[in-house]
Order: C-alpha cells, then structure tokens, then sequence
C-alpha cells in the first residue's frame, strides 16, 4: 500500500482552494462531485501524494455530520491497492470492520472502500484503486 491521498473536510471548497493552492504555490487541478456521497471534491498534488478537501452537498452528507460533531480538519487517509477486491477480503477475513464490503466509485477515477474507525484506531481509512 502507499498513502494516495489525505482528505480534509472543509465548510467552504472554494475559500479553501484559495487557502491551500497559496500554501502549495500550486492551484487544485480538479473538481469532482460525488453525489452518492454528497460531496464535492478538489485534489491538489503534493510530491507523490494528494490532498482531498471535501465540502458536503447536502445536510445530510457524511461531511456535513463530520464537521457538525468534530469542525473542519483532517477526515480520512486514503491508501492506493493493486486489487481492491482482495484486499477488502482480506481484510475481513483479518476482522477488520469494513463500511463497505464491495468496492464502490469514488471521485478521481478510482474504486474505493472505506474501513470504520471503530476497527482502526479511531483513524477513516480508505482504500482505493484506479480504475482500468
Ligand atoms: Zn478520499
């Protein structure tokens, strides 16, 4: 596995994007919703790793409950697999508690399961991997 991206829940993309393109001296080179999830995405580059600011669409978004309960900040670690299939059997069968158990489409062209922090140290994992 290799750490692919971080993403960071924020109340406002835009005034993010303006906030994290200065402290990178690069600007975001995409925008993506995710309405499945009530998200919108931007993904920045950094070195060989990325950083996902995500804003919710909607109350009832995942993001809009995150940053009701804990504020803006740090919401997941996303980790980049060669099969995603495996790994999320794998990682059952290791105990692991998965919030997804089949793989689903996430933004960036990648297929992505999410582990629950309960089974992790308190930490939203991510697994993903692009799709062919
Ligand atoms: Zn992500």
């Amino acid at each position: 596995m290799k750490l692919e991206h971080i993403g960071i829940a924020v109340k406002d993309i835009e005034k993010s994007n303006e906030l994290f393109a200065a402290l990178f001296d690069a600007p975001h080179y995409k925008i993506e919703s995710v309405a499945s999830e009530g998200v919108k995405t931007s993904f920045f580059q950094v070195g060989a790793s990325k950083i996902e600011l995500l804003e919710a669409t909607s109350p009832d978004s995942p993001i809009a409950k995150f940053i009701e309960k804990k504020g803006e900040g740090i919401h997941h670690m996303a980790f980049e697999v060669d099969d995603i299939d495996a790994e999320i059997k794998r990682l059952s069968e290791r105990g692991f508690n998965l919030i997804h158990t089949e793989a689903k489409d996430g933004a960036d062209n990648k297929r992505i399961a999410f582990l629950h922090p309960k089974s992790t140290n308190g930490v939203l994992i991510e697994l993903c991997q692009e799709k062919a």
